[in-house]
């Protein structure tokens, strides 16, 4: 079933991995929590698995994700907050009862009530403020893909991560100047001769 919808994601900031559940914002857009299903899969896959999801919800999931991608990428860009954003943040934020809890594997886990995915959605808007404040360590970059311009956390020793993700936008960029390399390759012989 869930091979007919396109992958997750995955990646160690959990509030950029959310807003990555639609990419391509700026070309062809990928959604990748199209339905409530589809949401509560993601948030399993997160740690942060929930009883069941409902289209209010799912809604509210969205709602919540554009804001953190409009927050972060202002944040990212030096430019001043939407206050409909931060809005949208501080209450899906103030809306879960999610517990942190400390395993024997010295690892947190959230601990989330039965309305759990609003509890959800207060764990992934608590990741976003820290990262937004600049509280974590890293700098919030956006993704040198011209149709991506994801925001993500650079937490690379020299900060001069470029793609929101390796895998995808940093591949195919690199793949583009591989067969520009080549194109330039094959032109060169005639371009000698003269
Ligand atoms: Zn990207």
């Amino acid at each position: 079933m869930a091979s007919e919808f396109p992958d997750f994601r995955t990646g160690n900031v959990l509030a950029t991995n959310f807003t990555g559940t639609l990419s391509e914002r700026h070309g062809v857009p990928v959604e990748r929590i199209p339905t409530p299903q589809r949401l509560a899969d993601w948030l399993k896959a997160n740690d942060l698995a929930v009883d069941s999801c409902s289209t209010a919800q799912h809604d509210l999931a969205r709602v919540l994700r554009e804001s953190i991608h409009t927050a972060a990428t202002a944040a990212a860009t030096g430019n001043t907050l939407h206050v409909s954003a931060v809005r949208i943040i501080n209450d899906r934020s103030a809306q879960g009862r999610a517990a942190a809890q400390l395993t024997p594997e010295n690892r947190r886990r959230w601990r989330l009530s039965a309305t759990s995915v609003e509890d959800a959605l207060s764990v992934i808007a608590a990741d976003a403020v820290s990262i937004i404040t600049g509280e974590r360590e890293g700098r919030l970059a956006l993704c040198a893909s011209p149709t991506c311009l994801a925001v993500f956390l650079d937490t690379s020793q020299s900060r001069t991560r470029r793609w929101c993700d390796m895998n995808t936008c940093g591949n195919r960029q690199k793949k583009a100047r591989f067969t520009a390399n080549q194109r330039e390759h094959s032109r060169s012989p005639g371009t000698a001769a003269r």
